[in-house]
């Protein structure tokens, strides 16, 4: 597993595979591996020749308040992670992503706009950018992304098709703890008290889909939930909406193509989830 740390030296390694005939699949992510990133790599094995892992803090995703710094950077551990899941063929870590001067981004709209959008609007500017310089330093034929961040996947998937960018994007499902808790490196921030709540998000979400099925209208559905979630001690609720998944855009009306999204605060720490009907 070679770990590189140069933009040359990762373009150099995915076209020399790529000379062979080889195909390749990247990871983007920003560390702290845990087993939601494992499958994702485990995913890409099975998908292309070579699988490349970046790791990346990207500081362009997080705005000023935001937990930019005290972000878990663990790289020696997340090598050993990675090699005991199974290994990769390369681990990118750039040191950083931007030269001082740096002074152009990618700007997505359409499925963009809404939910993290509209609360982090520097948001998928930074993760647009960041994920189109790593296509150029890997230009992989495949990237693999969680589901867990589903608008993040339906932003970069618009990007590939708006930018024609020559790289086919595949998805894979969230990975839960065994109580529900979907895994994100967040969760390390939670309390022993906001850990035994954490898993009541997605509880509540599966409650939801299940009212939904029996029909039961969604404003009812989505305004119990939440009540329910606030009761429980859940400080603040950014948004609770089923939406549709073509534009993100809200609606009422539940179909295969919706899901219920929710972004909700355990103290300082904001978590992010999905769930489909
Ligand atoms: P991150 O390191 O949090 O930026 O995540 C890197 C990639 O892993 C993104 O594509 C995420 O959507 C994905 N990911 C993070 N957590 C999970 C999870 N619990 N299940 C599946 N994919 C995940």
């Amino acid at each position: 597993m070679k770990i590189l740390h140069r933009k040359a030296d990762i373009i150099d390694a995915t076209k020399a595979w790529q000379s062979e005939g080889e195909t390749v699949c990247l990871v983007p992510t920003m560390g702290n591996i845990h087993q939601g990133h494992l499958a994702l790599i485990s995913k890409a094995r099975k998908s292309a020749n070579r699988v490349v892992v970046s790791i990346y803090v990207n500081p362009a995703q997080f705005g000023t308040g935001e937990d930019f710094d005290s972000y878990p950077r663990t790289l020696n551990d997340d090598c050993a992670a990675i090699a005991a899941g199974g290994g990769c063929d390369a681990i990118y870590a750039p040191v950083s992503m931007y030269e001082a001067m740096h002074a152009t981004s990618i700007t997505p709209s359409g499925v963009a706009l809404p939910m993290e959008g509209q609360l982090r609007p520097h948001f998928f500017t930074g993760v647009a950018t960041v994920v189109f310089k790593l296509f150029v330093h890997i230009p992989a034929d495949f990237a693999i992304f969680g589901e867990k961040d589903f608008q993040q996947l339906a932003v970069i998937r618009q990007m590939v098709k708006d930018l024609d960018i020559n790289i086919h994007i595949l998805a894979h499902p969230t990975i839960r703890e065994a109580d529900g808790l979907a895994l994100s490196s967040r969760n390390y921030y939670l309390s022993t008290k906001e850990r035994r709540l954490a898993p009541k998000i997605y509880k509540q979400m599966q409650e939801t889909t299940a009212l939904l099925k029996k029909g039961v209208e969604a404003s009812i559905a989505l305004k119990q939930a939440k009540e329910k979630l606030h009761s429980a001690g859940f400080d603040k609720i950014d948004y609770y909406d089923l939406r549709q998944l073509d534009d993100l855009q809200p609606c009422n009306r539940p179909t295969e193509n919706s899901r219920v999204f929710t972004a909700i605060w355990l103290g300082s720490t904001r978590l992010i989830d999905n769930c489909a009907l």
